[in-house]
């Protein structure tokens, strides 16, 4: 970095502080934005690539920012994760996914995402329990979605409580696969009933054969544990029917629909809910 000389050594100096004041903006008005309901669920369909028909929605955070406008999750959860913000705004997307997918048909499932930070500050049993309850759906319409970073930081009662959700019916579905550290080893510890494969290697499969074999391996891999596989990133047709070929169950992506404020589905009747 010496070696660019002294001008761009201020540059990356001057870029670095702009977003360090651009983050402590966002820190101070993330504290009220849940109050104001500036937060809000996004949703993204999940498609049964043997039917066509929406299995599920993944909910994806989105903050309107009365300035900065729509801010994106990879911009703000990182900042709710450092200062424990994250526990209620957990809390809430649990309790807005569950009370908002009680209006969709029974047979759509919902996808909430859980961050380390959230595990072993609350009692995440009573808070999933609550919700199903207040929502008035089954458990079994509720998927949680955890990544392999969840079991470096997180607290030993982390297992027992995804076990203790496991029993109640909930679905654990691990994500980003393959992007992490040990992910066989919490394959062989935790009942999970779904794994999504990643986006940096579904991106690869219609050209490059090594993303295409790891995608088929981890494929098998589900198959042989008797669980589903979501494909993460899918956006074109010549992906979607290569998966399809292999085996893959499901698919989420910009070719079947991008997150949208609300779920997109056909009334009933209309031989509904077919992409
Ligand atoms: P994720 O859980 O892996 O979610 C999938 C991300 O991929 C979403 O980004 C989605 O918009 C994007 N995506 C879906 N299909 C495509 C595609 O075909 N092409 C491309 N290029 N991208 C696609 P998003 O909504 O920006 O969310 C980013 C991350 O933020 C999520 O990654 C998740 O880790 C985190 N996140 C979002 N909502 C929550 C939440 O409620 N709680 C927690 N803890 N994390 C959340
Ligand atoms: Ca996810
Ligand atoms: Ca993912
Ligand atoms: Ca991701």
């Amino acid at each position: 970095a010496k070696a660019s000389g002294k001008g761009q050594f201020c540059f990356f100096d001057e870029k670095l502080a702009a977003k360090e004041a651009d983050r402590r903006v966002l820190q101070a008005d993330l504290r009220d934005a849940l109050e104001r309901n500036e937060l809000q669920l996004f949703y993204q369909p999940e498609i049964d690539l043997a039917t066509g028909r929406v299995r599920a929605a993944e909910a994806l955070l989105r903050w309107m920012h009365p300035e900065h406008g729509l801010v994106a999750p990879d911009r703000f959860i990182p900042i709710a994760e450092e200062t424990g913000l994250i526990v209620p705004i957990g809390n809430w997307a649990i309790e807005t996914a569950c009370r908002e997918a009680a209006s969709w048909p029974d047979d759509v499932m919902v996808a909430v995402n859980l961050s380390a930070a959230q595990v072993g500050k609350v009692d995440l049993v009573s808070i999933v329990q609550n919700a199903l309850a207040d929502a008035g759906i089954a458990p079994s319409r509720l998927e949680i979605e955890v990544t392999e970073s969840l079991f470096l930081t997180a607290d030993p009662a982390l297992l027992r409580d995804l076990e203790h959700l496991d029993a109640m019916g909930v679905r654990l579905a691990l994500d980003d696969f393959g992007t992490g550290y040990s992910s066989l080893s919490y394959l062989q510890r935790l009942p999970f009933k779904r794994i999504k494969i990643d986006r940096s290697f579904v991106a690869g499969i219609t050209e490059d054969p090594r993303a295409m074999a790891i995608t088929k391996a981890v494929i098998d891999l589900a198959a042989a544990l008797g669980i589903e596989t979501t494909a993460e990133g899918v956006e074109t047709s010549a992906q979607r029917r290569l998966l399809a070929e292999h085996g893959c169950t499901h698919a989420q992506g910009f070719l079947f629909g991008k997150p949208r404020p609300r779920i997109e589905l056909p009334a009933a009747g209309e031989g509904a809910n077919v992409v």
